[in-house]
């Protein structure tokens, strides 16, 4: 992409309403732009990013054998009456009404809507198991929108659905989600911190968020600090296997970790000697449940089992908030000039800035490695508009694209460009071909 022919719109101005650095930086990298309290459209910019976010989890839940749907925002209220949960959601939901008069809602979540799919399908146990999931808007009116993306009342979820024969088998599933929780966060980056937490409207005990530590998150977290060592890395696992998976899920919740609601100060000092002993704030990216039949019995899911007498199916539902991802990882990655992003998420891969456009030599040598990014398979984003140096280099560094390729004439009278690190912010000074090397 050429910068003279995108629409990046930058701001110079740091914008008065935006309290934290995500949200800051989101507005002046031009990557959304809001409609109304918690409502966005996302530019270019964001929407790259969005997409590589949902990208990323699309390929994580289908290596975990889950199979991709999409239901509608906007949901009948009938369901909801049905499982009890139309009056019991209170004004978080968003509540409308079609013209002839029926009750509807836009979708804070599913439940209701992928046991109906399912007790209209499936009625064997041999069809089990099965899990499916979806990426669409969800809308809640919260209380307090804030923090640009990271709470909006509109915002972009996966949520994805088990139904097992049994508790062990559901339980299997849960412990699969787990891990592939962790290898799709790993992917972007990120340390999301698997925390027993509390049930909420979903309901069920069983349950982990995931939470990426951060001083302007809204959660408070306490854990065993030693369980910031813990990585999922490259380690192969077959996720049909239910000791595998089970062996994930006690290596990462062994150590002590809450949130604030269902921390014990007592637990705690048992648990955990207190040089390891951590408070601090985080952000909640994903949240696991294990719910049973609390969806399954009042709407009649059920299997015939294996001895033909139907059986209510064992259900949970896990969620990833995806467009809240966008403003964690900023939160995550940033330093005092902008976004730093990593390699996994990034909108382009490489900025290319010509010091002199308009001079020959410069903007062939520019060309030339634009097209030598692409051949690799990346994408550039070059900076060809007739603009100072330093406002090019303001606006790359706002944008936070893990490597920057600097020419100009007089490096080019030398044979060399600049390569930039946006992370360790060290340039050197290389020929052009060893610059495309060093990035692919
Ligand atoms: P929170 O505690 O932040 O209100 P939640 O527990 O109500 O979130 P879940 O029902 O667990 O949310 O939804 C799954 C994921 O969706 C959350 O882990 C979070 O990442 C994301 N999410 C929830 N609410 C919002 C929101 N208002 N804006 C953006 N993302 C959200
Ligand atoms: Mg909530
Ligand atoms: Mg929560
Ligand atoms: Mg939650």
């Amino acid at each position: 992409m050429r910068l003279s022919r995108y629409f990046l719109p930058v701001l110079k101005e740091t914008p008065a309403d935006a309290q934290i650095a995500s949200h800051r930086f989101m507005l002046r990298a031009g990557m959304i732009r809001q409609q109304a309290a918690g409502i966005y459209s996302w530019l270019p910019l964001g929407f790259k990013v969005l997409k590589r976010i949902e990208q990323i989890v699309h390929e994580e839940q289908q290596r975990a054998g889950h199979i991709p749907v999409l239901m509608p925002t906007i949901q009948p209220a009938d369901l909801w009456q049905e499982s009890g949960r139309y009056n019991a959601y209170g004004p978080e939901m968003l509540r409308v009404r079609d013209r002839h008069d029926r009750d509807m809602l836009f979708g804070p979540t599913n439940e209701e809507m992928i046991t109906d799919i399912f007790r209209g399908s499936v009625s064997s146990y041999k069809d089990l198991p099965l899990t499916l999931y979806h990426i669409q808007w969800k809308f809640r009116d919260e209380m307090r929108p804030r923090f640009g993306v990271m709470r909006g009342r509109e915002f972009y979820m996966k949520d994805g659905y088990n139904f097992d024969l049994d508790e062990a088998a559901a339980h299997h599933a849960y412990n699969r989600h787990l891990v592939s929780y962790l290898r799709t966060y790993e992917r972007m980056g990120l340390q999301a911190i698997p925390m027993k937490a509390e049930g909420g409207p979903i309901g069920g005990d069983y349950t982990h968020e995931f939470l990426v530590l951060a001083d302007t998150g809204e959660s408070g977290v306490f854990y065993d600090a030693r369980i910031e060592d813990i990585r999922l890395g490259s380690r192969e696992i077959d996720y049909d296997s239910v000791d595998q998976c089970r062996g994930v899920l006690d290596e990462f919740t062994e150590l002590y970790a809450r949130t604030d609601d269902t921390h014990d100060a007592a637990d705690f000092e048992d648990a955990v000697p207190e040089e390891h002993r951590r408070e601090a704030r985080g952000i909640e990216v994903g949240q696991i449940f294990y719910f049973g039949t609390k969806y399954s019995e009042p709407m009649g899911a059920t299997v015939q089992g294996p001895d033909g007498k139907p059986v209510p199916v064992h259900m949970g539902s896990h969620g990833i908030g995806v467009s809240r991802l966008v403003g964690a990882i900023i939160e995550a990655s940033r330093d005092d000039k902008g976004i730093i992003w990593p390699e996994g998420v990034t909108p382009f891969h490489c900025g290319i800035v010509n010091l002199k456009q308009g001079d020959a030599e410069a903007d062939a040598a520019c060309e030339s490695l634009y097209a030598g990014l692409t051949a690799l398979g990346l994408e550039p984003l070059y900076d060809d508009r007739n603009e100072r140096a330093g406002g090019k280099f303001a606006t790359m560094d706002l944008i936070g694209l893990p490597w920057r390729i600097t020419v100009g004439p007089r490096g080019l009278k030398n044979g060399v460009v600049e390569l930039t690190s946006r992370r360790t912010g060290e340039s050197e000074e290389m020929p052009p071909e060893q610059a495309l090397e060093r990035i692919g």
